[in-house]
């Protein structure tokens, strides 16, 4: 889940390129090309996926601004600048990581496909 990995095999990927290339970063296969598992079982599938993004990413930021400000006794000011810093860098990364979440929350993994994947190499 956390290298963005197919949901049903674990062993396909779930994008074409990698998270910090910033090549099509939104890009994302239609279908596992290790175990052909559907990557879009209903249209509107991640909706789902972008609302589970938000409650996480409002969280974090309160948490990492609260942290810089009290732990390390930064300004309101200077912890929202490494905050906006920090975001811009992995926010392909945590896109990603949003739908892989959701997929396998939904999807799961079955084992007799990963044995398929893992034959296909
Ligand atoms: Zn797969």
């Amino acid at each position: 889940m956390f290298n963005h990995k197919c949901a049903e095999c674990h062993e396909g990927d779930m994008f074409p390129t990698g998270s910090f290339s910033f090549k099509e970063p939104f890009e994302m296969h239609e279908r596992c090309p290790k175990c052909d598992a559907n990557y879009y079982p209903e249209p509107g599938f991640y909706y789902g996926a972008m609302f589970i993004s938000y409650i996480f990413t409002a969280f974090f930021f309160l948490g990492f601004v609260m942290l810089l400000h009290w732990v390390f006794d930064l300004s309101l000011m200077t912890s929202f600048i490494w905050l906006l810093l920090f975001v811009a860098t992995f926010f392909v990364w945590w896109f990603r990581f949003a739908r892989a979440f959701w997929l396998n929350l939904l999807v799961g993994f079955r084992p007799e496909k990963a044995t398929v994947a893992k034959a296909k190499g």
